[in-house]
């Protein structure tokens, strides 16, 4: 019997765990991706011997859990792939208030904020114990649709008290969850306030995100985003996919409400039996299928949800061995402007290369700095401005490395500046929103169905069916839709 032919567009980490899977089922798949390298979003590049990466801070799933198996069959976790779990999450620096820690492990957390906090003991070791709870939270194996009554029952009867916490704090933003806390520390609700107080974010996000990292399932590979990518590409090529590069889809084929093919920037037509998108959602459903699939919830998603801010990258290789007490340090600030840009969440410090020797050659470091700059500040930006802008970053950059590592700036070797509209170039995402729709409190239980009404054979995959985004729902939307299509030959 001829096998079935399945077209996926993008060959990011939704992409590539598609075609893994695909191939895997026994389906002959084809991906085109329009860059030259896959990986989409989770990418890195090279600068004269340094390696800038643009994606990985942790995986969840580098343990235990259904994402776990997603990583190891897709080769993005081998025996030769080294797990680094570091000691603390992140140090936010604010100039009134002082340090503020967060540990990956919530034991230690717990002591440290008691240590600081002692009027708070009480409501700090509720908190934590939410997160040791929340560590206990197992994604799905099977796909929404496929799931049985069963399926459900089991978990309600295992994990009660944990289904319990999941139902009250899915829907409660967590500036709420932490004001029901009463914490009396003015630290402890300045530092709170500041890092989840002004968005609408899932309390359940943090409770859970918390609790992986106390579970060591949310680690950080060494090598990073590219080579992550890469050995999914390697892992798909292996079982016999093929990945077209440098191929960028302008339109999706639709017959008589069956979508039959895609038609590349370049006129060339390829017919399928199946057509999924793993590339970015707007352009899928507003470009792609020129805006006539579009269902209420989908318009609803698409111009009422929040998205992530955009970030600009400012990246350093640094001619000398930096140490720095955690591989993220943020630093809050007042609203600041850079040119006419204002700067609204501080910025950040990361420096990965103190755990991972492949982002700098033998005694260097890379250091990367991001500012959070709303997509709109960027849209329509004339191509003067443009570098104008990026010198100004490259600048304000040079000036904040000294301030906290004074004597730096004569060390430094290479800058590289990246703005959201080097994200868009790259992979077409959305406005910049690097995860796709934000979290809120009130969504994050929601998530789009990857199938339209109205159209046959075409599946949408990736960042954007899950508020909050990320690697692991990416990679798991390629194993369901595989599911999905079995089911659906099974019963044809
Ligand atoms: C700076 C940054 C930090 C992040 N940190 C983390 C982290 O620590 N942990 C984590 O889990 N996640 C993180 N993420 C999020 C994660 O990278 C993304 O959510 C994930 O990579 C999305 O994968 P995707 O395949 O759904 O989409 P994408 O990566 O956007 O892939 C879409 C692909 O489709 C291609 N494409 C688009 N249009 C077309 C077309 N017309 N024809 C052909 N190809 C097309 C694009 O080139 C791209 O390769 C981060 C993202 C960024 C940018």
């Amino acid at each position: 019997m001829l096998k079935k032919k399945i077209i996926i567009i993008g060959g990011g980490v939704a992409g590539l765990s598609a075609g893994i899977y695909g191939q895997m089922f026994g389906f002959e798949t084809l991906i085109f991706e329009m860059h030259n390298v896959p990986g989409g979003q989770c990418t890195a590049w090279d600068r004269n011997g340094y390696r800038f990466d643009y994606c990985l801070h942790w995986l969840i799933g580098t343990r235990t859990s259904a994402f776990h198996d997603i990583w190891k069959e897709t080769n993005v976790i081998n025996d030769n792939v080294v797990i680094v779990d570091n000691e603390i999450h992140t140090v936010y620096i604010d100039d009134t208030w002082g340090e503020f820690i967060i540990y990956n492990n919530v034991d230690k957390w717990q002591e440290y904020l008691t240590s600081k906090a002692p009027e708070d003991a009480l409501a700090i070791r509720n908190m934590c114990d939410h997160m040791r709870m929340g560590a206990g939270f197992e994604p799905f194996f099977k796909a929404p649709s496929l799931r049985s009554f069963l399926d459900y029952v089991r978990v309600l009867l295992t994990k009660t008290k944990l289904l319990f916490m999941l139902n009250r704090y899915s829907k409660m933003p967590a500036k709420t969850y932490f004001n029901k806390l009463k914490f009396k520390s003015p630290w402890l609700r300045f530092f709170l306030h500041k890092l989840f107080g002004e968005t609408n974010f899932s309390a359940l996000i943090v409770i859970m995100m918390l609790g992986w990292f106390h579970l060591k399932n949310a680690g950080y590979l060494v090598g990073g985003s590219l080579p992550l990518a890469l050995r999914m590409a390697d892992r798909y090529r292996d079982l016999g996919g093929k990945l077209q590069l440098g191929k960028k889809v302008e339109k999706i084929l639709v017959e008589k409400n069956r979508a039959t093919g895609i038609q590349l920037t370049d006129g060339t037509v390829y017919h399928a039996d199946y057509i999924i998108s793993a590339a970015d959602g707007h352009a899928t459903l507003f470009d792609m299928l020129e805006g006539k699939y579009l269902t209420p919830e989908l318009r609803r998603a698409y111009s009422t949800w929040d998205l992530y801010d955009p970030f600009v990258q400012v990246a350093f290789g640094v001619n000398d061995r930096i140490r720095s007490k955690a591989v993220t340090t943020a630093y809050i600030k007042d609203i600041f402007t850079i040119g006419n840009l204002e700067i609204r969440h501080g910025y950040s410090i990361m420096n990965q290369s103190m755990n991972d020797p492949t982002l700098a050659p033998e005694g260097k470091t890379s250091l990367v700095l991001r500012f959070d700059s709303a997509w709109e500040d960027w849209e329509n930006i004339g191509a003067e401005d443009y570098k104008r802008l990026k010198d100004l970053f490259k600048d304000k950059g040079i000036k904040l490395l000294e301030k906290h590592y004074p004597g730096i700036t004569c060390n430094i070797e290479v800058i590289d500046v990246a703005t959201p509209k080097t994200n868009v170039k790259y992979t077409g995402v959305w406005k910049g929103a690097y995860e796709g729709f934000l979290p809120t409190g009130n969504m994050v239980k929601k998530t789009l169905k990857p199938t339209i009404p109205g159209l046959k054979s075409f599946y949408m995959i990736g960042q954007w069916m899950f508020p909050g985004g990320g690697l692991p729902p990416a990679a798991q939307s390629g194993q369901w839709v595989m599911q999905m299509i079995c089911r659906n030959r099974k019963n044809t």
